[in-house]
């Protein structure tokens, strides 16, 4: 993740190429820095201005107004994105884009209730968000994603796809996960976020 330059064009190709863990990027962003960087680009393309809170770093089991956290969420109740210390390591096994993939999902919550266009099932939710995320990534001014670190976050996106489809909590298949966060980047540079809007 680099801070400051602009997106290479992406494209839904990269789903095929998920199948394997690519090698990390020399460099990598820590966890602050690309929480910091991240947020301020979302609050800059985020038009709903849901200017959610974040905490972060927070251990499993901490108490909020939705209940004890037992993962990342975005807590309507106080309009907090909570980001665990967990989600924090899990993500490094990918990359450091892969935590900026984390806050931008957490963060079109925020945007999807602020906003009032969240849909009514869990797995449309989740898609739409995983698309927002992807837009909202290849939009913000001040954060590049190349093309090693959009693998990355279709590659996280794919692995935290379940097949649990009589599930309430079923967030979407690990391909419909990818393919949702990588037509959010593709939006970005072409025809905008109505490209995620649920018909
Ligand atoms: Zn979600």
């Amino acid at each position: 993740m680099n801070l400051g330059k602009f997106l290479t064009r992406v494209s839904l190709a990269f789903v095929i190429t998920i199948a394997t863990h690519a090698p990390l990027h020399a460099n990598q962003l820590g966890p602050e820095v690309v929480l910091k960087a991240v947020y301020l680009g979302l609050r800059q393309v985020d038009t709903t201005r849901s200017n959610p809170k974040v905490r972060w770093n927070v251990p499993n089991g901490v108490s909020s107004p939705c209940g004890r956290i037992g993962g990342s969420l975005y807590c309507t109740r106080n309009n907090t994105i909570y980001i665990t210390q967990q989600h924090i390591q899990m993500a490094y096994k990918y990359g450091d884009a892969a935590l900026a993939y984390i806050l931008a999902h957490e963060y079109a919550h925020a945007a999807q209730t602020v906003g009032g266009f969240r849909p009514s099932n869990i797995t449309a939710i989740e898609l739409q968000a995983d698309c927002m995320a992807g837009y909202y990534m290849g939009a913000m001014p001040n954060v590049t994603f190349d093309r090693q670190d959009i693998e990355e976050i279709a590659e996280i996106a794919y692995q935290v796809g379940d097949y649990e489809f009589n599930n309430r909590q079923h967030h979407g298949t690990p391909e419909q996960r990818a393919k949702a966060v990588l037509l959010g980047f593709q939006a970005s540079q072409k025809n905008g976020i109505a490209a995620c809007r649920v018909r």
